[in-house]
């Protein structure tokens, strides 16, 4: 009997050679000298720019450029290679449709070899699909077992992933990570809309769970909701962790326990996560190079500097990542050894999306950062949501963003609140911005939290198109 080509079609002493899974890789390359890193990266990153070429998106692109994978030879040879956004992302599918010609496989392919496809943005404008081969999901299930030991599980660990089962990546990579690479025993509750948030609760309480894997505000929704239901945090629940994505102080307030940030999106898994000095976010440099550039001018700016994440993935075998500017807001923090030991490079926390960003009176403004401020406040409740507008006034239109949050129960004078975190706004953003203090659970229509969005829609661009 032919054994299926799932378990024959990968070479695995080569896999987990070339990217260690947990602990093996925090006793070895996590604390290797920089210059070691980058010698790998070096190498890697020629092997994939040589991929890369074959794939008909960027030949294209490259072409038109003047660049030829030959000229990349150096980590400093890369910015020479031009970025590409979800824009040209959305034009190859256009060209190609339904697929675009930025796949590095034909999904027939999937005859010959495992394949899965999923697919981003789906709530935001066109799904995107993402093909993946067999060792890019399995070296992105490493790279996910990598932050989920980082962040304090470990194999025995019952584990409830309340993440959306759908057409997204997220929580099947999860699922993987744990159940193939650090043997977790998982409860798949996905969201609330396929199990009821009453019953995940019931399931982490009774099973003892010792992580529930979410979007950090919907962590500290669920807190909410127990003790509400009369449930007692420490006694009722073996919470050990919350590793999670979004602001984590709020999760390790409601919960009182330990809770850590990383950051990842859909097409290449996880890509840096948080130690436990707290100190920054981690990449993982063996699987990735970082580079921040101007949001203006695409220009690449020195560390310390805010501007767009453009991120090449060095793993994977199927489609490939070179300088994606994956227009999220980032800035290096440190190249320096860590208190923890490990020396791939920190970022900051995520700092928003430049593609969400108001200009107010010539000032840049993200409305994330203002989210961030608001939340400070332990009368406003977990929940927060934006929006632009174009205002007139007799001195001409101007734009205005008014950001929304909810007070938690029992806040008494919310003009207060409000009056109180203008200010806030205007001494840490800079400007005045107007806030709306709205009643608990007000703003789920226009989060979309609890339903089966990836993540809460936190902005909307309200403003006329000129
Ligand atoms: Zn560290």
């Amino acid at each position: 009997m032919d054994i299926p080509f799932y378990y024959r079609t990968l070479d695995w002493q080569k896999l987990v050679a070339d990217y260690p899974p947990a602990p093996h890789f925090f006793d070895g390359v996590w604390s290797w000298p920089r210059e070691r890193i980058e010698a790998m990266q070096t190498e890697r990153m020629r092997a994939a720019v040589a991929r890369a070429w074959d794939t008909p998106f960027y030949r294209r692109r490259w072409s038109a450029a003047g660049v030829h994978p030959g000229d990349i030879r150096t980590l400093s040879d890369l910015s020479r290679i031009p970025y590409y956004t979800v824009d040209d992302i959305r034009e190859s599918i256009a060209l190609s449709p339904p697929y675009g010609d930025y796949q590095g496989r034909p999904a027939s392919a999937v005859a010959n070899e495992p394949l899965r496809v999923f697919w981003s943005g789906g709530t935001t404008g066109e799904p995107r699909p993402t093909l993946y081969t067999q060792w890019d999901r399995e070296v992105g299930a490493i790279l996910t077992q990598r932050m989920y030991y980082l962040h304090g599980l470990r194999p025995g660990d019952v584990v409830l992933n309340n993440w959306a089962f759908s057409t997204h990546n997220g929580a099947w990579m999860y699922d993987h990570a744990l159940h193939h690479w650090l043997g977790c025993l998982n409860i798949t509750t996905s969201t609330g809309n396929v199990t009821p948030t009453e019953k995940q609760l019931m399931f982490a309480s009774k099973y003892r769970a010792a992580s529930i894997l979410s979007w950090a505000d919907h962590l500290v929704y669920m807190a909410n909701l127990a003790k509400e239901l009369g449930y007692d945090l420490k006694r009722d629940f073996a919470i050990r962790t919350l590793p999670t994505f979004g602001n984590p102080l709020p999760v390790a307030k409601a919960w009182d326990c330990p809770s850590y940030e990383a950051y990842g999106f859909h097409e290449v898994q996880v890509v840096s996560a948080e130690c436990d000095a707290h100190a920054g976010l981690h990449v993982f440099e063996d699987a990735f190079i970082v580079e921040v550039v101007d949001v203006d001018t695409g220009e690449v700016l020195a560390d310390g500097q805010t501007g767009n994440l453009v991120l090449t993935c060095l793993y994977k075998t199927g489609n490939q990542h070179i300088r994606y500017n994956i227009q999220d807001l980032c800035r290096i923090v440190s190249r320096e050894r860590c208190a923890c030991g490990g020396t791939h490079l920190r970022t900051d926390r995520f700092l928003g999306r430049s593609d969400t960003m108001v200009k107010l009176r010539g000032i840049n403004v993200w409305p994330e950062a203002c989210g961030k401020v608001v939340l400070k406040d332990d009368r406003a409740g977990g929940e927060w949501f934006s929006y632009a507008e174009t205002v007139h006034t007799p001195r001409g239109d101007v734009d205005e963003l008014t950001i929304m949050v909810e007070h938690r129960p029992g806040v008494g004078d919310s003009e207060a609140l409000r009056e109180h975190l203008e200010d806030r706004l205007k001494i840490e953003i800079g400007l005045r911005i107007r806030v709306q203090v709205v009643a608990p659970d007000a703003l789920r229509p226009l989060t979309g939290l609890g339903t089966d969005r990836p993540k809460p829609k936190r902005f909307e661009d309200r403003r006329r198109k000129a």
